[in-house]
């Protein structure tokens, strides 16, 4: 690492399952750097029924995004607080060209810039399986899999003790109109990003540790 304290900016970009949430939960745990996730954000509304909770739902529940206005403000007040000085995780967000053209307005109005977007390419059969035995903690959001990263008992969060749950917008219907909406609204932001210079690809097939290792590598060189 390098001695300057330029606030380090990542940008986590993948399809639907392709281990964004895990990375970033890893890499925020190495780092020190909060993990902002809008679509933990969107969960802890609903879970505690707030009118932000509410609304999100009748997307989420489809596979739809959530309209840009509602998610811009959300997490820019998110990355407004103190403990987003020394930089964050992004895992979710931006996931539209007009999240992406907000971020970098209200980044250079702070005289900052996106540091680094890695990209996690998985092929859809393994975003489809992944998906379908994603497990996560009601307390802690912990990401599991029933196959590939099983917790000690089942049912249980390892870290926690919390109970683990299948996702509703989880089950095989939504999540193929949620790969239709990748692709068509967020695959996108791959070429944005590339022309500003940010964008490095990942293999994200491998076993998460050593996805990891290669992510630590490259936002570390
Ligand atoms: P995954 O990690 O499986 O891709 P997320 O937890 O990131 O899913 O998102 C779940 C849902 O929350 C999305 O399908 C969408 O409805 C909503 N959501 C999350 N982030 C955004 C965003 N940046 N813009 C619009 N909707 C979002
Ligand atoms: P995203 O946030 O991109 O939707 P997640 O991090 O929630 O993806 O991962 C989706 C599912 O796949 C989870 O059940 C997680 O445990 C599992 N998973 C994540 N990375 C890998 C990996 N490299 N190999 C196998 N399974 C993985
Ligand atoms: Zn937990």
């Amino acid at each position: 690492m390098t001695a300057t304290s330029t606030p380090l900016y990542v940008v986590m970009l993948g399809a639907p399952g392709a281990g964004k949430g895990t990375q970033a939960r890893m890499l925020s745990e190495t780092l020190g750097l909060p993990q902002v996730s809008s679509g933990d954000i969107f969960r802890e509304n609903l879970k505690n029924q707030t009118p932000l909770g509410l609304l999100a739902k009748q997307y989420m529940d489809n596979g739809a995004l959530v309209p840009d206005d509602v998610t811009i403000n959300m997490v820019m007040e998110r990355l407004s607080r103190s403990d987003c000085a020394a930089g964050v995780i992004l895992d979710g967000f931006p996931r539209t060209l007009a999240q992406a053209d907000a971020l970098d307005k209200a980044l250079k109005a702070a005289n900052l810039a996106i540091s680094r977007v890695p990209l996690l390419e998985v092929s859809d059969d393994a975003l489809i399986n992944r998906l379908a035995g994603r497990r996560v903690c009601r307390d802690c959001q912990a990401m599991y899999h029933l196959e590939f990263n099983p917790p000690a008992v089942e049912g249980k969060c390892d870290k926690c003790g919390g109970e683990l749950y299948l996702r509703a917008d989880d089950n095989p219907d939504t999540v193929r109109n949620r790969l239709f909406v990748y692709y068509k609204q967020t695959a996108p932001l791959i070429g944005y990003y590339y022309a500003h210079g940010v964008l490095f690809s990942l293999n994200g097939d491998q076993p998460m540790e050593q996805v990891q290792a290669e992510l630590l590598a490259a936002i570390q060189a």
